[in-house]
């Protein structure tokens, strides 16, 4: 196998399906099914999922709530998102743990980097929620961050698109595709992998990120596995 710790980053939008909102309940389980496979594999997993399926602080300004108090409110998606992760998770029989990077004793734990590692070690898989715990910040600088702190070899950024293309592959189809590329290229030729808070952050901090189709099935375990699949950016 090729790593050892994985943080696997899921958009909101992915868990829509086909639906225009919402969770979709099979889509749930088809990614609850990919985890199993790395987990069965002995791969320590860590995952920080989106909420734009149900929240984004941007859409906030457009109906009089300030920016803050939306950021609050896309958390908070993220936390509905993530238990229902969770849940999934649970079905297929696999221990699961969720941390938020807010405080809601009530529902989940709260991140503590040490407690996040230990369940990792455990073979926990452990779903960070509320992103970074601030606003202004989006879910793929909160992945970016949480695979530093816990020392992941990765970040795999699971997408609809198989990596990253030359030029948008959906608008322009003389597009390519790179199986490799350095962070200095994604910086100087203006591909969209990640916002650059998140991108920075992986840069800085030598983190590879691999961005893949995570709706093609094997997909994920096949990557992790050490298959060539997607796109890698490392140094
Ligand atoms: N968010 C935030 N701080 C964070 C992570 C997320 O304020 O550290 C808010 C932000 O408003 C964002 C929303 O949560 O729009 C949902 O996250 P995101 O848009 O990153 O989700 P995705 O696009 O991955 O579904």
């Amino acid at each position: 196998m090729k790593y050892k710790r994985i943080l696997l980053k899921l958009s909101g939008e992915a868990l829509m399906g086909d639906q225009k909102f919402g969770i979709d309940s099979e889509r749930l389980e088809t990614y609850a099914l990919e985890i199993q496979k790395v987990v069965e594999n002995g791969i320590q997993i860590a995952i920080v999922i989106g909420g734009g399926n149900i929240y984004r602080g941007i859409q906030a300004e457009k109906s009089g709530i300030d920016r803050v108090q939306g950021d609050h409110m896309g958390m908070l998606a993220t936390v509905i998102n993530g238990m229902a992760l969770q849940s999934a998770l649970e079905s297929q029989g696999i221990y699961t743990r969720l941390m938020s990077g807010i405080k809601m004793d009530q529902i989940c734990e709260t991140f503590i980097r040490r407690r996040a590692v230990r369940h990792l070690e455990k073979g926990r898989v452990v779903i960070f929620g509320a992103g970074t715990g601030n606003p202004y910040f989006t879910t793929d600088s909160a992945a970016s961050l949480r695979a530093i702190e816990i020392e992941a070899d990765v970040v795999l950024k699971g997408t609809r698109v198989d990596g990253v293309y030359s030029a948008d592959p959906e608008k322009n189809p003389d597009a390519t595709r790179f199986t490799t590329i350095s962070f200095k290229d994604v910086y100087q030729k203006g591909l969209n992998v990640m916002d650059m808070t998140a991108f920075t952050l992986c840069k800085e901090n030598d983190l590879p990120i691999v961005v893949f189709d995570m709706n093609k099935p094997d997909n994920l375990r096949r990557l992790v596995m050490g298959e060539k699949v997607g796109t890698l950016i490392s140094m």
